[in-house]
């Protein structure tokens, strides 16, 4: 080979080698970037306290994490958890030797008449009892015909299932009438026929925590479509209901939660502001959260998602039938609903103030265009082509059918007239607090049914107040009341229902009794009230 020749290959091996360094050097920097951009926007939303306490609380998990692959630090830990599993199965989930017991089939099958009897010790067994008012949510109660009407609907539905609408053509027409009955409630646009892309619509689920899953599920995967946005990302408020972080793992989406304004307890918006970026597929507001009741900033978060074109969603699961009646019944209401242009999605659980039974929630979006979304269709299924709005296949249509009948025997009348005892009691608990108890304060204002409290701390140390509230709470519950325990910051709270409407006075005496004897004692405990939510299995 002449050597010219030989030069202009080594030139294109070189150039060719320099080539792949230059797509190294690319690929690298554009890891950089890419990484570089994500911290960015980390700090930018969590703030650099709050990001530095995350990344130390990781370090320290992880670091248990290391410790706990020794085989000897797994034993004794291992034997730690047991203990505590067992004192808390004692607590949550007491055995009770006397009631019936299958842990297998029983080989010849019961008579009718040994399974009535049976069924009938399982709803005796000791328990807390709801039906004095003393448990705060928990049973939001209908009256006593409600629960007639509830039975004959279960009677009269007891086969039925939506999944099949051609058989069930009652059930199909009941569950469409439940999300239209809300979509009105909410002052959504209703489409002017079946297919009207415009106007409101949505489907009913099986409780709030769907209903927030479904939504979220519909602005990751119109995220993905519509913006091509593979790394979606949601920003939601401290008091918003943990089912957001569920779906946050369920669904792979970043959320950020931001703090709320101390005094007032709804959402910090500069903060939302704050954590909006390119990858931002939602804002989420309550109308009310569960830990204190406070309604956040719904005008001021909408204002917000029409700027930069997000999803907002108003979690009214609570709220559900009690926040639209508020302006009917007379008392102070803020906007919350599809009146307000930046609200896209609204999830109402009309199984807790519709008075419905449990296992019904309505998810409403602004158009049907956002509920395809939340949609599944499975065309190449060797069993057909499934098609689901939810997360359910079968559906229970016999609850269904419960909670039309709920809500067509209640009416606005029958719901106006509730709302105004309900919120009432709300307020002559706060009226009561703030008047009686210089050392409590209520937390917020609320504006519908539920009421927290904590202790003033006046620069107490450590962190409970002058009055350690868990303590009261222990002694409340000595008295037979069921409050809820918050954490950050330690208070107490009850979400009123028709049960407690006439127990106030008694809510106040017992803890005006509660209060002083705390006080009274040389040397209060802390308290060992924590709120544990769990569905607790032993099978
Ligand atoms: C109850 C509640 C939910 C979830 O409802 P479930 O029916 O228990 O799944 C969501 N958000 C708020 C504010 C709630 O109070």
């Amino acid at each position: 080979m002449a050597p010219a020749a030989s030069n202009t290959v080594m030139d294109a091996i070189r150039s060719h080698v320099l080539t792949v360094e230059t797509a190294k050097t690319l690929v690298f920097w554009t890891l950089v970037c890419r990484h570089f951009v994500r911290i960015v926007r980390h700090l930018r939303a969590r703030g650099l306290l709050t990001a530095a306490r995350e990344a130390y609380l990781a370090t320290v998990q992880r670091g248990f994490g290391l410790m706990m692959l020794l085989p000897s630090m797994r034993n004794k830990v291992a034997g730690e958890l047991d203990k505590v599993t067992l004192e808390l199965e004692e607590k949550l989930a007491p055995k009770h030797p006397d009631a019936p017991s299958f842990r297998s089939l029983p080989d010849k099958g019961l008579s009718a008449e040994d399974v009535s009897t049976a069924l009938t010790k399982m709803s005796e067994l000791p328990n807390t009892k709801w039906e004095n008012g003393r448990v705060s949510g928990a049973v939001y109660h209908g009256g006593k015909d409600m629960g007639e009407i509830w039975k004959e609907a279960f009677g009269k539905f007891e086969v039925a299932n939506p999944l099949h609408a051609d058989v069930f053509p009652g059930v199909r027409q009941m569950d469409a009438e439940i999300v239209s009955m809300c979509l009105s409630l909410y002052n959504s646009p209703l489409p002017a026929s079946t297919i009207d892309e415009y106007g409101g619509a949505g489907t009913t689920t099986s409780g709030g925590t769907e209903s927030i899953l479904m939504a979220c599920k519909a602005y990751r995967d119109r995220a993905r479509a519509e913006y091509g946005i593979t790394e979606p990302e949601m920003i939601v408020p401290i008091s918003a209901h943990a089912a957001f972080d569920k779906a946050a793992r369920y669904f792979n989406i970043k959320i950020h939660h931001i703090p709320v304004d101390p005094k007032t307890r709804k959402v910090q918006i500069k903060k939302v502001r704050r954590a909006i970026n390119p990858n931002t597929i939602l804002l989420v507001g309550s109308a009310p959260n569960f830990p204190d009741g406070a309604i956040d900033d719904i005008q001021a978060l909408s204002d917000l998602a029409v700027k930069y074109r997000l999803g907002l969603h108003v979690d009214c699961c609570l709220g559900s039938f009690l926040v639209p009646f508020l302006e009917r019944a007379g008392y102070q209401t803020v906007p919350f609903d599809f009146r307000v242009p930046g609200v896209t999605s609204i999830s109402c659980d009309v199984h807790k103030y519709a008075m419905a039974p449990k296992g019904a929630s309505v998810i409403m979006y602004r158009s049907k265009a956002l509920r395809k979304y939340q949609y599944e269709v499975i065309t190449t299924w060797p069993g057909g082509v499934y098609a689901t709005p939810s997360m359910a296949g079968s559906r229970p249509g016999a609850i269904l059918a419960g909670a039309w009948a709920s809500l067509v025997h209640m009416g606005l009348d029958g719901y106006t007239a509730s709302c105004h005892s309900i919120v009432g009691a709300a307020k002559r608990i706060v009226h009561g607090i703030r008047k009686d108890f210089p050392e409590l304060y209520v937390l917020g204002d609320p504006l519908v049914s539920v009421v927290a409290f904590g202790s003033k701390t006046e620069g107490q140390g450590n962190g409970l107040g002058k009055v350690p509230i868990y303590e009261v709470g222990d002694r409340m519950s000595k008295m037979g009341w069921h409050l809820n325990a918050l954490q950050n910051p330690p208070a107490l709270h009850i979400a009123c229902t028709r049960l407690t409407v006439p127990v106030v006075d008694d809510l106040l005496r017992d803890l005006r009794a509660a209060v002083d004897e705390v006080q009274a004692m040389e040397e209060a405990g802390k308290g060992s009230m924590v709120m544990l939510y769990m569905d607790v299995l032993y099978a």
